[in-house]
C-alpha cells in the first residue's frame, strides 16, 4: 500500500519548495511536464546553468543514506545552520515520523526566535512611526493596496503570516528535510556532478547472507554514483557495529579510485564524526548494548586520469 516512489528526470527538474520552504520559492513553472528541449541529454547541464535555476547557496549539500528516525540530520542541522541536508529513506514510516518531527522542531523553534528577537512588536512599531494612526486606518491602507503589490512588500508578507519570518532562521532546523526513495536507485536524478560535500552511511542494514550481499549499499557500482555526485575533498562517512559489513565497505572504497581513507586518528575531537557515531538512534541503540562501533571516512579525490 506504499505509494510509488517518483524521481525527478534531472536534478534541475527536482522542485524542493515543499520540503525546504524557507530556501526554495514554489516553481512557476508547471511541475512535471517536460519542456521539449528537457528531453535532450546535451541540453542539460546548459539547462542548469540558466538563470532562474537555484543559486549555488541554494543546494543540497549533505545526504544521509538510510536516514531512518533522523538523528544525525538532527544533530547536524544547528552545527551547519546554512547548508542544506537531506535524508533520504525508503520505509514510509520512518520518513512520515521523521517528517513530523522536523516540523515540529521547526514551528517550535520559529516561535522562540520571534520571542526572542521581539520580531513582530518590531513590525508593529515601524508601521506606527509612519504615521497610521489608528487599525483601521492600516486595514484600509493595505485594502486599497493592489494584490500583486502587497505581495512584493515584505513587511506586508509578514503580517499576513501573522507576524511569523518569512526567511531561515538560523538554527530553526528549515535546512533539513527528508525524502522516501530508493537511495540504490537514481541518486544522480536528485545531485548534479559534484554537489555533495558530505554523505553518509551510517549503521547500514548489513544483509548477512552471501546472497543478500549485492544488496549492500555500498558496492563499486555505487561507488561511482557516490563520487559522481560528490564534490573534490568533500567527506563519505561510514560508520557500523558490524565487523563484517565494516570490512566489506572497506574493501570497496580502499580499492576505489575516487575515494582516499582518511585516518580515524584525524577526527579526533570532530563534531561531525561525534554526530556520525553518536546522534543516530541506531547508534545510540549499539551503545546502550555496549556494542563496537566501526568507522571509516573517505575523502573524495581528484580523478588521476583526468586531464
Ligand atoms: N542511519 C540510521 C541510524 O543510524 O539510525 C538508520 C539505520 S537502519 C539499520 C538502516 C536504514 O536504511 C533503514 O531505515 C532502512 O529503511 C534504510 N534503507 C535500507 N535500504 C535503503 C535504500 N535502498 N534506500 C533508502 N533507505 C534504505
Amino acid at each position: 500500500n506504499d505509494m510509488p516512489l517518483e524521481y525527478p528526470i534531472r536534478p534541475s527538474a527536482k522542485d524542493w519548495s515543499d520540503l525546504y520552504p524557507m530556501y526554495f520559492k514554489p516553481e512557476a513553472k508547471s511541475r512535471g511536464v517536460p519542456e521539449q528541449d528537457d528531453l535532450s541529454v546535451s541540453d542539460a547541464n546548459k539547462d542548469d546553468q540558466k538563470p532562474g535555476s537555484q543559486p549555488e547557496s541554494r543546494k543540497i549539500e549533505f545526504a544521509d543514506i538510510g536516514c531512518g528516525y533522523g538523528g544525525l540530520l538532527v544533530a547536524l542541522a544547528p552545527l551547519f545552520p546554512d547548508t542544506l541536508m537531506l535524508g533520504m529513506e525508503i520505509r514510509t514510516k520512518l520518513v512520515d515520523y521523521l517528517q513530523q518531527r522536523i516540523e515540529a522542531l521547526r514551528s517550535i523553534q520559529h516561535k522562540l526566535h520571534q520571542n526572542d528577537t521581539g520580531d513582530a512588536p518590531d513590525v508593529e512599531k515601524r508601521i506606527k512611526t509612519e504615521d497610521l494612526d489608528s487599525a483601521d486606518q492600516l486595514k484600509n491602507s493595505v485594502d486599497s493596496t493592489e494584490q500583486d503589490d502587497a505581495e512584493s512588500d515584505p513587511e506586508y508578507a509578514k503580517i499576513q503570516d501573522n507576524g511569523e519570518t518569512n526567511f531561515p532562521v538560523p538554527g530553526s532546523y528549515d535546512n533539513i528535510a527528508v525524502i522516501r526513495m530508493n537511495a540504490m536507485k537514481y541518486l544522480p536524478n536528485f545531485f548534479e556532478k559534484g554537489q555533495l560535500t558530505k554523505m553518509f552511511f551510517l549503521f547500514p542494514d548489513p544483509h548477512f547472507k552471501k546472497r543478500k550481499h549485492k544488496a549492500r549499499i555500498i558496492s563499486s557500482t555505487l561507488l561511482a554514483e557516490y563520487a559522481y555526485i560528490m564534490k573534490v575533498g568533500g567527506i563519505l562517512y561510514t560508520v557500523t557495529d558490524v565487523k563484517d559489513l565494516h570490512d566489506w565497505m572497506r574493501s570497496h572504497l580502499d580499492v576505489f579510485p575516487l575515494f582516499e581513507r582518511i585516518p580515524d586518528s584525524e577526527f579526533e575531537g570532530d563534531l561531525v564524526v561525534s554526530a556520525v557515531c553518536n546522534s543516530t538512534e541506531e547508534g545510540r541503540k549499539v551503545a546502550r548494548n555496549n556494542g563496537d562501533k566501526y568507522l571509516a571516512c573517505y575523502r573524495r579525490i581528484e580523478d588521476p586520469y583526468s586531464s
